[in-house]
Parts: C-alpha cells; sequence; structure tokens
C-alpha cells in the first residue's frame, strides 16, 4: 500500500519536458497578457518604477531593509563609486515573531522601525559617521505592491504566512515612514522594491549581462528587465532609459498543464490564500515540506510501515518543513541515520525499516524534483519572452537567484541546472548562465536607493530633468 501511494505521487508529479515545453509557452504567454493591461494575467506583471539599475559608479552611505517571509535584516553598505564596489556592509537579521504576522500593521511596521532605529544607533556609535545628511533607505517589502513610483505603493495582498488585514490596499512607504517618525529615526525612503527586483539590481551591480533575477525562498518571485515600448499598459511618457523591471509576481502562476496532485489540491484548500499562488505552492520552502507531510499522512493513515505512533504531529500542518525533508534528501548515511532523525523529532515516527526510510527519500526527491524541474520552465518562460532561448545567441544572459530554498537545498539546485539546460538545447545553453546571487535581495534595495537619489541629483542639475516621471525628494 505504501509503495502504491508513491508510485502514484511519482506518476502524478511526472514532469517530462513535453510537459515542461508547455509551461514555459504558458509563462511567456501570461507574461505579455499581462503586460497588455491591468488584470490582464493572473501573473501580475507590476510595473517596479525602476527604470535604471545600479551601474558601479554610485557612491555613499546607504541603507537597506529586506522584509521577506520570515526574517528581515537591516544593513548599511558605503559604496565606493567607480567601480570599486560595496567597500563596507554591515548587516543584521532579526526573525519576526509570528504573531506579528497577522496583528497589525501598526505593530507590525513598529516592530521593524523598532529593530532599524536600534541597528542605526549601534552603527553609529560604533563608526561615528552622523555627517548631517539624511540617510537614505531602499525597502525590500516581498508582498505583490502596485507602484506609483519607485518609493510608494499600495499592497495588493498579503502571501505566504503573512494575513494583516488593514494593511491591505494601504501604501507600505507611508506606513514605514510614519513608525520611523514615531521612533525619532531621520531616515528617507527612496525606493521600495521586493526581494527578486533587489536580486535582479544586486548581480546587475557586478554583472551587466543580468537579465533576471529571482527567488526561491519562502515564496517565489521574478523580476526582470523590459524594454518600455513592450509594455502597453505603462501610461504616460516612457522612461528615458527606454527600460522598466517588471516584477511579474510569477508565484500566482497558473497553468492546466501544471502537475497536481491531491495533496497539492487539498493544501490550497486549506491554505490562507486558496486558489491563489499555485506556481509558488509547488515550488517554494514554505510548501515543500507540508506536501511531503501530506503525502507521509497518507501512508500513515492506510498502511502499517511506520508502526503504532501518535498522528498528532503528523496531523499538524506545516510541522515538516522544507530544511527538514532537504537534510533528508541529502541524507548520505549507509543506514539513513539523518532520515531517521527528522522523522522521529518532527513526527513522532519512532521506528521505520531502512525499506521505510528509503520510501520517505523517494518521496522527498520527487517532490523537491518536481518543484526544481516547474521552475527552470519558469526560467525558460522568461528566456523565451526575452528572445534569449534560441540557438543563435550571441548575447550572454545571466540570472540571479537566490532565496533559502536555491542555496540550501542542492538537489533543488542541480535539478533546475539540468533540466534548464534540457529545455534550452546544447547550443542555447552556453549562452546562458544561472548564478546564485548572494544576499542579493538586501544590499538591491540599498543600492536602488543609491541610483534613484543620484539619478535623481544628476537630473536636477539638468534642464532636460523636467520631464521625467521620477518622484525627486523636495527636500
Ligand atoms: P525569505 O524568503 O523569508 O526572505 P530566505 O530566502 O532565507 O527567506 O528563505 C527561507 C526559506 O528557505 C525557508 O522558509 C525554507 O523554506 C527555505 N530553507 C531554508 N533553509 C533551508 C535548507 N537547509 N534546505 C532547504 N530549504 C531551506
Ligand atoms: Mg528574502
Amino acid at each position: 500500500m505504501a509503495e502504491q501511494v508513491v508510485a502514484d505521487l511519482r506518476d502524478k508529479c511526472e514532469t517530462p519536458l513535453p510537459l515542461l515545453r508547455e509551461v514555459a509557452l504558458a509563462m511567456a504567454h501570461e507574461m505579455g497578457a499581462g503586460l497588455q493591461k491591468e488584470g490582464g494575467s493572473r501573473v501580475k506583471m507590476l510595473l517596479s518604477y525602476v527604470d535604471k539599475l545600479p551601474t558601479g559608479r554610485e557612491e555613499g552611505l546607504f541603507y537597506g531593509l529586506d522584509l521577506g517571509g520570515t526574517n528581515f535584516r537591516v544593513l548599511k553598505v558605503q559604496l565606493g563609486g567607480n567601480q570599486k564596489h560595496v567597500v563596507n556592509c554591515d548587516s543584521k537579521e532579526v526573525s519576526i515573531p509570528p504573531q506579528l504576522m497577522s496583528g497589525s500593521s501598526s505593530e507590525l511596521f513598529g516592530f521593524i522601525a523598532s529593530e532599524l532605529a536600534k541597528f542605526v544607533a549601534d552603527e553609529e556609535n560604533c563608526t561615528n559617521i552622523s555627517n548631517g545628511k539624511k540617510r537614505e533607505l531602499g525597502f525590500t517589502f516581498s508582498f505583490p505592491v502596485k507602484q506609483r513610483s519607485v518609493a510608494s505603493g499600495t499592497l495588493v495582498k498579503w502571501t505566504k504566512a503573512f494575513s494583516i488585514d488593514d494593511a491591505v490596499g494601504e501604501d507600505v512607504v507611508a506606513k514605514l515612514q510614519t513608525a520611523m517618525e514615531k521612533q525619532g529615526l531621520d531616515m528617507h525612503i527612496a525606493a521600495l522594491i521586493n526581494d527578486a527586483v533587489g536580486t535582479l539590481a544586486g548581480a546587475r551591480y557586478y554583472d551587466k549581462d543580468v537579465v533576471a533575477g529571482i527567488i526561491f525562498g519562502t515564496g517565489t518571485n521574478a523580476a526582470y528587465v523590459e524594454k518600455a515600448n513592450a509594455i502597453p499598459k505603462l501610461e504616460g511618457e516612457l522612461p528615458r532609459s527606454g527600460d522598466m523591471v517588471i516584477n511579474m509576481e510569477w508565484g500566482n502562476f497558473y497553468s492546466s498543464h501544471l502537475p497536481i496532485t491531491e495533496y497539492d489540491q487539498e493544501l490550497d484548500n486549506e491554505s490562507l490564500n486558496p486558489g491563489e499562488q499555485i506556481y509558488e505552492k509547488l515550488t517554494s520552502g514554505m510548501y515543500l515540506g507540508e506536501i511531503v507531510r501530506r503525502v507521509l499522512l497518507k501512508i500513515s493513515l492506510h498502511s502499517s510501515i511506520f508502526g503504532n505512533m501518535d498522528h498528532t504531529k503528523l496531523q499538524t500542518h506545516f510541522l515538516l518543513r522544507t530544511p527538514h525533508i532537504s537534510a533528508m534528501n541529502h541524507d548520505k548515511t549507509p543506514d539513513l541515520k539523518i532520515v531517521a532523525e527528522k522523522l522521529e523529532e518532527n513526527l513522532a515516527i519512532t521506528s521505520t525499516s531502512l525499506e521505510t526510510r528509503k520510501l520517505v527519500v523517494e518521496i522527498c526527491d520527487i517532490v523537491a524534483r518536481r518543484a526544481a524541474r516547474l521552475a527552470a520552465a519558469g526560467l525558460a518562460g522568461i528566456l523565451k519572452k526575452l528572445g534569449r532561448d534560441c540557438n543563435d545567441q550571441e548575447q550572454r544572459s545571466v540570472i540571479a537567484i537566490d532565496g533559502g530554498l536555491f542555496e540550501h537545498y542542492t538537489k533543488f539546485r542541480e535539478y533546475l541546472d539540468i533540466t534548464l539546460a534540457e529545455l534550452l538545447g546544447e547550443e542555447a545553453s552556453k549562452s546562458v548562465a544561472v548564478k546564485h546571487a548572494d544576499d542579493g535581495s538586501g544590499i538591491g534595495a540599498a543600492l536602488i536607493a543609491a541610483s534613484q537619489s543620484q539619478y535623481c541629483n544628476a537630473e536636477s542639475d539638468e534642464v532636460a530633468a523636467k520631464n521625467t516621471y521620477h518622484t525627486c525628494r523636495e527636500d
């Protein structure tokens, strides 16, 4: 019976190349539809109003704040200008108390601002760099936001484990600014971006061939550089650079070609956001452990391979987390000792045979492999949309990826690499590189804050500045 459940899972999670090609094609198609008009696709293709990515010439001291899914990070970077890049960077990571994820927005932003204020105070005590200039901050906020400018935007909806009703529809920059003022923190928010845009910016700072930034962390998202004249829904004057970074919000992608199992269906039904973020629920760190838990639960209810056990833990949603399935999937011990440990510690499954543990490893592998292959199809979709997926590319295309899942789940990364190569073919693969962009998202915010504020300053020296839509700071 247990073998049957796994065989069935293997079958339903199959991702042969023709299916992945359909997924890539559907992604490219949805991208076009989302750019066409507001609401044209489930893939929102939000304008980031970042029309100019950092070049390496930015100079000065900037702060970044990165609010992701589980942690947030504050950081301070000293940019050397003139291709000297980051000459100094200090950061601090703080985990978000779970009760703040579903409380009120003033509590959440109050907490963030107070941590930021502490960081700034500590830093300045050490380095003594208060030079009288207003501090500039880039804010990475990794939830769907409808932007009106590079430094303002209203929250469309929460994703991942967040659910704070009073923040939806509100300007998150104004919320943070108010909270910072309450802390007496004199800081200007120069840019609002998300982690995918930050990863793109952080990687582009070092390599001009970077075309997209992707996140596989708690959730998943992608951002890429689009030609402004390929965005029919872009109103008003086109940006002078001719480019616009698009925040795809691809976590909400759906295609009938996606291989969805009974476990995914139930996970979705019982989630905070049923029917939404289907691609994210198949490919990101918040969910992979939970899918495996559901498969194990089914096995335990229909067979006796886990022996006599108390089901309380195995029935608890999200108790088995992706780092646990990653540890089991990579267990190299001959008797799968780590698998035994993880099952016992997390799910109270205490006595398993080696055969059973092998089966558990296989379940983890099936779920992670499907995720990685669908992830690769998403990347192929972006390359297709950019016309960079064919054989005759002279141009190099680099895709920068960050996020805890990509960083730590080695097999996920390997499957992703292999699958992308399969999808692109040998020739086209030569011109495409996937890079791990370590900590792009926090530094990226500071870099965009730098390039925005310096862009504004440079522009204000030019008479030509009068027609740009940038919201340069008045003070
Ligand atoms: P966020 O998405 O919250 O900004 P990260 O990019 O650091 O944060 O990703 C955190 C997520 O990465 C976790 O929720 C988890 O799903 C996944 N993760 C963290 N560590 C591991 C690991 N060792 N193996 C697999 N996945 C991991
Ligand atoms: Mg993050």
